[in-house]
């Protein structure tokens, strides 16, 4: 991983651009909520294929005319971004399975979306790689929140904790 440190709100826009056209053919409406100061220490291009990943499948996942929520900002000890939308759900015994390479839940490959089931093999691996959880909120025909953890500095200097 190249880390440096990256604003949050950048690496959302940039994502946020990459899949605007798949968005906007489905009329799907975004809303971005977040505090522009926030910083966190990564690898920009990974960040950058964590939220297109995540966006494609809120896209892919959702009827047209809904709305998807990108919300980010920081707890005491993390950088956290979620990703909300109004699409068809997952129910609670695929949860656990979702992070497997090529799962994808019977719905989704009925509806022959054309995906192979690594996207999220790969959001949770960038994720861990950069030390932080990915956690998923879902409810069946109501919609789905991803939400990435991410601590903000990678360093392990003494005098940065202030525990
Ligand atoms: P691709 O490799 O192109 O991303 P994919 O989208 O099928 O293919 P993943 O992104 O790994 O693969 O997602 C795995 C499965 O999880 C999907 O097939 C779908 O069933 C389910 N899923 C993922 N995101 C959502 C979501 N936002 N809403 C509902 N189901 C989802
Ligand atoms: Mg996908």
């Amino acid at each position: 991983l190249q880390m440096k440190y990256v604003k949050v709100s950048e690496v959302v826009q940039d994502a946020i651009a990459i899949t605007e056209n798949q968005r906007l053919e489905k009329q799907i409406d975004l809303r971005i909520e977040g505090n522009e100061a926030v910083v966190v220490e990564a690898d920009d291009r990974r960040l950058i294929q964590i939220f297109v990943n995540l966006l494609t499948n809120a896209i892919s996942y959702s009827k047209p005319n809904t709305c998807i929520h990108v919300t980010y900002g920081t707890t005491e000890e993390e950088v956290f971004v979620a990703i909300r939308d109004e699409g068809i759900g997952i129910a609670p015994e695929e949860k656990n399975r979702l992070f497997e390479r090529f799962y994808r839940v019977d719905k989704a490959r009925a509806r022959d979306s054309g995906g192979t089931g690594l996207g999220l093999a790969i959001v949770k691996h960038l994720v861990e790689a950069h030390k932080g959880r990915i956690e998923v909120e879902s409810e069946v025909d109501e919609g789905t929140t991803f939400t990435i953890y991410l601590p903000p500095r990678q360093s392990n200097r003494s005098g940065t904790k202030t525990v």
